[in-house]
């Protein structure tokens, strides 16, 4: 025979329930069918008998739907005929007793644990009825004849010997189907209703199961099995297919709500298999959890969690070496009922935190207070410290046991992502480590434990693209392209998490879909730079990359909040990378420290790969000794364009129609942008610099730099006939002009220079860029990096590549 146990949501509505019959009734053995209340009608009773203590009349509402609840699901399954009416008069009776308690508890104010636990044993009670009903063949069976507990410390638990006993005399025969209430059980002494706590009915399956030596014992559920983490935080949490007892156990104590932890233990004694099942796909598979489980490489099963807990540290000088301490905290804490579920004590044994559900946290010091008075009064030990507002973690799994490095990696992994340990322990079982961390930060915990575990075969990289102009439109375009084909071949699964443009901003941990960007945009609410910044802190979310495709100084602003946060940076504005070198310098200190990265390569040169290279030459040990370079798109289209038939103020204007130029063009006559860019190469290879300190040489007059464009446009074609003259001399002596940056014992200057012909700059054709690294190594032969220098898909591209290095550290 074999234990069926349904949860809430599997007798929530009309449809789940006809899938139980369904599943029920295609059993080829006997089954006892354990069935839980309609999916959140406990939580109803509760909250209904509190405000019925409390004196609101609201309680009448409550219960009034909870009646129409359970009489609309009556009149959904169960046909016309005198078994619904039958059902029916049992079922009002029962809400009719109900009725009549809530009365009470409204007039006399007074809701005593035992009023309490009557009340909510009613759902399942009621529940019960409906299903052995609807169910063909299926006799109703009262827990609370077999089900019995006992006090201890203050609390109701299992009194199980005799609860066998009962159970076996009451299934000595054994009918096809019997149909079970869950949860609710007696008091073996009062024979008052008792519970077994909330999340019960799993474990009243178990213990029906274990009595009468099932086959197996069946958890049929809302998800596909026991998945790696909570669904409702991790969306790629998957089903584990096979889970020992002992993990079960782990994962089950530390929060996976799945299944109600003392489920485990009875069928574990008997060696009976525990399946999770889905009702609502009974084809899948489910997760088995067993006593050994088939050979796993996976170090890890599972991670799960618990909210709301409290560290408590015992601390004192007179703790260290005395042996007992840990023996009366641990006995006091049971004697009063606490249940402590983790313990760490530092080496010296001058300290031992133990975590307690916050619900806990006062009674615990208070006993621990009393406890040790003695010791606190003579100051030998201190008054206990509670610090709350924390979250534990566990991952578990049998394979942990001997593998070295998994804490290392685990730890590696947080510290990476800004997370701090408060505390950990390791069982010497090995099959668990806990740690506790801030609850504002458990979300994020799991996700990257998840992803650095679990879902090594793809990794994931949360992207929050800023600015959609023409880099950042064609990057867009870039990632929406490549994005199933990484996911495929490279198991990148890149995810736009945030989108901005100057004036709106959209975000979604789950994924934006590229394809739809500007509907999503142009619906998107109204945003500013304070709030990106917010929200991109806010969303805290792991694996970052915060993809600054503005040329915004606010927008750069935000870089030492995000990196400070463990949001990577890639940068194809300059601003940040050429600011005051404090700041820069400061940047790639919090990144370093941080453990993220801060990249800039598409500041200088588009797409080439300059800065990687310089890294790279340094990281090798070796020294840049000179930089030469041309490093201004714009102007090396005007000095290329520049001939007898075409003047110099046309140039320009060929430049702006090309769209190379800034659209004021005297950012770029003025040579500013290349000042940024020297200064980021100098700084890259190792000096400090600063704008201030390049020296340039402008080939424009001063003049022509101060007031409106308009005014500069007009004047320009002034300057044509003394560049003409200049141009044919220059020609006439085989030489071509090149904007050129240059950097070399602590010397910068930018200025226009005269190139004769066989040097590597005279032939640059169009808006390309060069660089001539001089190097320790490259002394004789300078390094030559060349190509295009300038436009949006290279630069996109450029930006893309810096994402991707961030995907493979
Ligand atoms: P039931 O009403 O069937 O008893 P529960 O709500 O008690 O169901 O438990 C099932 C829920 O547990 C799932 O819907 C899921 O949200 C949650 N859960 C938490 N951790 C896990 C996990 N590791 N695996 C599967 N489900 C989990
Ligand atoms: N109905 C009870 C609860 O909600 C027991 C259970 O569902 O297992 O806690
Ligand atoms: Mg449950």
């Amino acid at each position: 025979m074999k234990v069926l146990k349904f949860g809430g949501s599997s007798v929530g509505s009309a449809d789940s329930i006809r899938n139980v019959k369904r599943i029920v009734e295609s059993q080829t053995e006997p089954v006892i069918v354990v069935v839980s209340a309609l999916g959140g009608i406990t939580d109803k009773l509760i909250r209904t008998s509190q405000l019925a203590v409390a004196g609101d009349v609201a309680y009448l509402t409550e219960y009034a739907e909870m009646a129409e609840r359970h009489h609309a699901m009556i009149h959904a399954v169960i046909p016309e005929g005198a078994a619904r009416q039958r059902l029916i008069l049992e079922v009002d009776r029962m809400l009719e007793e109900l009725r009549s308690i809530y009365q009470g508890v409204y007039l006399i104010r007074d809701l005593s644990p035992k009023t309490q636990a009557t009340i909510v044993s009613y759902g399942e009670r009621i529940s019960s009825h409906i299903v052995a009903t609807l169910i063909d063949g299926a006799q109703w069976y009262d827990s609370r004849q077999f089900i019995k507990t006992e006090v201890k410390g203050g609390r109701s638990l299992l009194a199980s010997e005799l609860t066998n006993q009962l159970v076996r005399q009451t299934w000595n025969s054994l009918p096809p189907i019997s149909l079970v209430p869950g949860f609710i059980s007696t008091d073996a002494e009062s024979g008052e209703v008792t519970n077994l706590g909330r999340g019960g009915s799993d474990y009243t399956a178990s213990i029906i199961a274990a009595a009468l030596d099932a086959t197996s014992l069946e958890i049929w559920t809302d998800v596909d099995g026991f998945m790696t983490a909570d669904p409702r935080v991790i969306s790629s949490a998957y089903v584990i297919p096979e889970l020992s007892y002992i993990e079960a156990m782990e994962l089950c104590n530390f929060g996976a709500k799945v299944v109600y932890p003392p489920t485990i233990y009875p069928v574990c004694v008997k060696n009976i298999p525990i399946r999770i099942r889905n009702t609502f796909n009974p084809d899948a598979p489910g997760t088995v959890i067993k006593k050994e489980v088939a050979d796993d490489s996976r170090l890890i099963k599972g991670i799960s969690s618990i909210k709301g807990s409290t560290l408590i540290t015992v601390a004192g000088l007179s703790m260290v070496g005395v042996i007992g301490v840990n023996r009366r905290i641990f006995s006091v804490l049971a004697e009063n009922g606490i249940s402590v579920f983790m313990v760490s004590q530092a080496s010296s044994e001058n300290s031992t935190s133990i975590g307690v559900r916050d619900q806990d946290a006062a009674a615990a010091c208070r006993v621990l207070n009393d406890e040790f008075a003695k010791e606190i009064e003579t100051g030998a030990m201190f008054p206990m410290q509670a610090e709350g507002g924390l979250a534990t973690v566990a991952v578990v799994g049998e394979n942990m046991k001997h593998t070295p490095g998994i804490a290392g990696k685990l730890f590696g992994t947080l510290g990476r992502s800004g997370i701090s340990v408060i505390a950990c322990a390791q069982g010497a079982s090995e099959t668990n480590i806990s740690f506790v961390v801030d609850s504002k930060y458990l979300r994020k915990t799991l996700n990257v434990i998840h992803d650095a575990f679990f879902l090594s075969e793809y990794q994931v990289l949360n992207l929050f693209l800023c600015g959609v102009g023409t880099v950042g439109k064609s990057l867009i375009g870039q990632i929406a392209s490549q994005q199933e084909k990484l996911m495929r071949e490279q198991g990148l699964k890149l995810n736009v998490v945030g989108l901005a443009s100057s004036r709106r901003a959209i975000f979604d941990r789950e994924g934006l879909d590229l394809n739809r960007y500007r509907e999503l945009l142009q619906s998107a609410p109204e945003s500013n730079v304070r709030r990106l910044h917010d929200e991109v802190i806010g969303m805290n979310i792991f694996n970052s990359v915060f993809v600054d495709c503005t040329a915004s100084p606010e927008v750069a602003a935000l870089y030492h909040d995000f990196l400070e946060h463990n949001v990577n940076i890639v940068a194809a504005n300059k601003i940040a990378a050429s600011s005051d070198y404090a700041n820069y310098h400061e940047l790639k200190a919090i990144a370093q420290r941080r453990g993220v990265k801060f990249l800039f390569e598409t500041n200088v040169g588009a797409g080439l790969p300059i800065i990687r290279t310089i890294n790279d030459l340094i990281h090798s040990g070796d020294k840049i000794l000179r930089i030469e370079a041309v490093l201004s798109g714009t102007l090396n289209f005007i000095f290329n364009k520049i001939s007898a038939d075409v003047p110099f103020s046309q140039t320009v204007h060929m430049a702006k129609d090309e769209g190379y130029s800034e659209p004021d063009p005297r950012v770029d006559l003025s040579g500013t942008d290349v000042i940024r860019k020297l200064v980021i190469l100098a700084r890259e290879a190792g000096y400090q610099l600063e704008q201030s300190d390049v020296e340039a040489s402008l080939f424009i007059p001063d003049a022509f730099f101060k007031g409106d464009v308009e005014t500069f446009w007009q004047s320009l074609p002034s300057l044509d006939d003394e560049f003409e003259k200049r141009r044919a001399r220059l020609e006439s002596e085989g030489k071509c002009w090149r904007f050129v940056a240059k950097y070399e014992d602590g010397h910068a200057r930018v200025a226009l220079a005269e190139i004769p012909k066989g040097h590597p700059f005279y032939g640059l054709e169009g808006s390309n860029n060069i660089v001539m690294l001089t190097t320790e190594r490259y002394r004789e032969y300078p390094m030559l990096i060349q190509g295009y220098g300038a436009g949006a898909s290279v630069t996109a591209a450029g930006v893309f590549a810096d994402i991707m290095s961030i995907a493979n550290i």
